[in-house]
């Protein structure tokens, strides 16, 4: 008798997914709308990594270390504030899982230097950061992100439209190790993330280089002090000037926050009925309604819990590695 049901739908494959972020700071709102959302959504149902990438952070500011300790319990403060969840997901930092570096170590022997020159980012950034960047350490930091996808044998890595080239490289470098020495290593898969706009309060990029972020961390009345201090549409000079919303730093978070009132503000906006000082009050309020949430979870996460989820995200992070890199070295005939 046949005891299978051919019609029964497919148990869904879990996919495994490898993200994460350099500790540079306190996280802002773009984060928590744009990665941070994303993130909750994956833990959900798929199979998850999380990285606190301190390593990567000496790349670029191997001089400034003295924040890196706090701001590693920092960022993870601002995920689990934002609701990623320890239980659905494996939150560890990348130097307490030293099979990351080693496999840096091996796959650094079969990349050729011309493949990491010609990353777009890596003459870019010597450019804007200055000629004291041009490091070994930071001509190696794509090869860094790959061994942190590799090592957790991760399918699927989230990226942005302008990182598709640096996975890209990812992938090669996966497929010419498994090419010379056996198909040990996952070939990841990019899922293209689109995130909602949110400029910072001078209507650029949102960017802790800017000091134009709103903190995920702010409280209510900093949050509604920046709101308040918003650009807007320069043309609308008085309060029944006719405004241009497409322009206006203030409506895209609006469009976040209270998307219900859009078509109104975007309406009023245009004819004049609706002041700047009005529209930004109730963004700000919008927002902080948003945020409650977000910083009562903050508020109540123990410190040493931080610690104990690193910990154990850690142990599972090199529960994965280890397997990994043994499978590397027999590949490689390590003795
Ligand atoms: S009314 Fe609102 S959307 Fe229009 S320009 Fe002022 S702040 Fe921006």
């Amino acid at each position: 008798m046949n005891t299978t049901d051919e019609n029964a739908p497919a148990t869904p494959v879990k996919r495994r997914i490898m993200s994460g972020m350099r500790p540079t700071g306190r996280l802002h709102i773009g984060h928590l709308f744009g990665a941070l959302s994303q993130w909750v959504e994956f833990s959900k149902n798929d199979d998850v990594f999380f990285e606190v990438a301190d390593l990567h952070a000496l790349t670029t500011a191997y001089e400034r270390t003295e924040t890196l300790r706090d701001n590693v319990r920092e960022i993870v403060l601002d995920w689990l504030a934002a609701g990623v969840d320890p239980e659905r997901s494996t939150i560890y930092v990348q130097s307490h899982v030293p099979e990351i570096s080693e496999l840096h170590l091996l796959l650094s022997m079969i990349v050729p230097i011309s493949w990491l020159e010609r990353v777009p980012t890596f003459k870019d950034q010597i450019a804007a950061l200055g000629p004291e960047i041009a490091t070994y350490g930071f001509l190696g930091y794509p090869l860094m992100q790959v061994c942190d996808i590799a090592i957790m044998r991760a399918n699927t890595v989230p990226v942005g439209k302008d990182q598709v080239s640096h996975l890209e490289l990812g992938r090669e470098i996966v497929r010419r190790f498994n090419r010379l020495y056996a198909p040990v290593l996952v070939e990841p898969q990019p899922t293209l993330s689109e995130f909602p706009d949110v400029p910072g309060t001078d209507g650029r990029k949102m960017s802790k280089s800017y000091n134009n972020q709103i903190d995920i961390a702010d409280d209510e009345a900093t949050t509604t002090k920046k709101v308040r201090s918003m650009i807007t549409d320069p043309q609308k000079v008085r309060r029944h000037d006719p405004g241009n919303p497409d322009i206006c730093p203030v409506f895209s978070l609006h469009r976040v926050v209270n998307a219900a009132r859009v078509p109104w503000i975007d309406e009023n906006c245009r004819t004049g009925a609706l002041g700047c000082v009005d529209c930004k009050a109730e963004a700000a309020e919008r927002l902080n309604a948003f945020m409650a949430p977000v910083r009562e979870r903050r508020a109540a996460i123990d410190p040493a819990g931080v610690e104990a989820i690193l910990e154990d995200g850690g142990m599972r992070a090199r529960a994965v590695a280890r397997d990994t890199l043994a499978d590397v070295k027999s590949a490689m005939n390590l003795p």
